[in-house]
């Protein structure tokens, strides 16, 4: 399934030469110029470690590094590898499926395609190509949910491992019907429980592999199976947990049928899911109280514009949820959302805002695709930016990908007026080269091989 041959592992320190981008904090709707640091023209000095050494101006390489290889991307942009914070490797072939809202879409499209991961060559082949499709868009780290098949897990861990990519994943947990098909319903909680503890002990904290807990959503949920969720998380301060909340207004009415509470937050804040990293995809139906709950908790939310779009589900609102202090990333959230590309999921992420009167900065955007998504994940110690000892996942964008885009970049002011541009025209024809550790994953030289049906 490789399609892009990494470099010889003996390579040495590199030096990677062209405009430099990344980001110390998140620059806020007031654009705070400290929150980033742009080199143009710039260096990115990795060691033969897969770690940042130096980033600064291309003049300015200390010599005591100067003996590393020179990589030349001179003219092109290079930001550190794109987040992607909520996202279903079993939905790749459910892509672009129409008109249904998110419950039904779940019922026509979504459970019959995850059946066919009981089998664990079919989940290889789908991970091998779901996860060379994020390379190919840029996209180095991700959370992302399989199926309830311990098989979907393994199959995706280990090709993740074969590409030494930071992922986070865990077997998907649902026992309440019709929220869950009798046919991929975990048989009972203790079964479920024992199948997660199986995971935890071959997968978690792996090279670069973590486990997240990762409950469908609260309608596919029975309390017992709540219950047991919110118990392992305690017991394990270093596990992670991922899930779905009040994405659509259908499913918020449900779970209040289903488990009463004051709103969709405190249903999962009841089972004690609430805490650091903890991650709750969509949140669009939450209050202030939510807010300021998930906040003081530590939990976060990816916000997946294009799937919100898409499913007609609602608007995300940003401002209100970074205003109140919560971790936010930015999801696809494959196949419900219509792009591989975190670059075509901002362009969507502004237009969303923009319908709530909000505005979203090129600046924030590649904070929110990069830092902010490292930041919603808990890994902002290893990855997201630049800072030496990082782990350097990075991309490299052509800024005349496409005839449109290299227009807007010629008659553009500056550099911001740049990156708006690229950020709203560009998606996964804008990546030249991905790289994982410092070895080149992708470039745009190879196809992706997709296997037959
Ligand atoms: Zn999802």
């Amino acid at each position: 399934m490789a399609y892009a041959t990494p470099r010889a592992a003996t390579q040495g320190r590199c030096i990677y030469y062209g405009t430099v981008l990344h980001f110390l904090r998140d620059p806020g709707t007031q654009q705070d110029p400290a929150a980033w640091q742009l080199f143009d023209p710039g260096a990115l000095v990795v060691g033969a470690d897969g770690r940042v050494e130096w980033v600064g101006p291309e003049g300015e390489v200390p010599p005591e590094l100067g003996d590393g290889t020179p990589v030349d991307h001179r003219g092109k942009l290079i930001v550190p590898g794109f987040v992607d914070a909520h996202l279903h490797a079993s939905q790749v072939d459910v892509i672009a499926s129409y008109g249904e809202q998110l419950l039904q879409w779940l019922e026509k499209y979504v459970f019959p395609a995850e059946k066919a991961f009981v089998d664990i060559d079919h989940s290889r082949i789908i991970s091998g190509l779901f996860l060379d499709t994020l390379l190919a868009s840029g996209t180095t780290t991700a959370t992302v949910h399989p199926t309830v098949h311990k098989a979907s897990v393994d199959a995706f861990f280990e090709e993740a491992e074969n590409r030494s990519m930071r992922m986070l994943s865990g077997k998907v947990l649902m026992d309440r019907e019709p929220y869950a098909p009798p046919d991929l319903k975990d048989p009972s909680v203790e079964q479920a429980e024992a199948d997660t503890r199986e995971l935890i002990g071959r997968w978690h904290q792996k090279g670069r592999l973590t486990y997240s807990i990762t409950p469908r959503f609260a309608p596919s949920s029975t309390e017992s199976l709540l219950q047991m969720v919110g118990r392992v998380y305690q017991e394990m301060p270093d596990l992670w947990l991922q899930t779905h909340a009040a994405e659509n207004t259908e499913e918020v009415d449900t779970v209040k049928e289903l488990f009463g509470g004051r709103s969709y937050i405190d249903v999962y804040d009841r089972y004690g899911m609430l805490g650091n990293r903890s991650l709750y995809a969509h949140s669009i139906y939450i209050d202030d109280q939510d807010r300021t709950r998930l906040s003081q908790s530590g939990s976060t939310i990816a916000f997946c514009p294009t799937s919100n779009l898409f499913l007609g589900s609602g608007l995300f609102n940003l401002d209100a949820a970074r205003a109140a202090g919560v971790r936010v990333g930015l999801g696809t959230d494959i196949g419900g959302g219509t792009s591989y590309s975190m670059l075509a999921t901002l362009n969507e992420a502004y237009k969303v805002l923009a319908l709530q009167q909000q505005k979203l900065s090129a600046m924030r955007g590649f904070y929110l695709a990069t830092l902010g998504g490292a930041e919603a994940l808990y890994f902002e110690d290893r990855i997201g930016n630049f800072q030496t000892g990082k782990e350097a996942d990075f991309v490299v964008l052509d800024w005349a990908a496409t005839p449109v885009l290299k227009r807007r970049t010629e008659v553009s002011a500056d550099f911001q007026e740049r990156l708006f541009a690229l950020m709203t025209l560009g998606d996964e024809r804008a990546v030249r080269a991905t790289y994982v550790l410092g070895q080149e994953r992708y470039s745009n030289t190879n196809q992706i091989a997709v296997p037959p049906r």
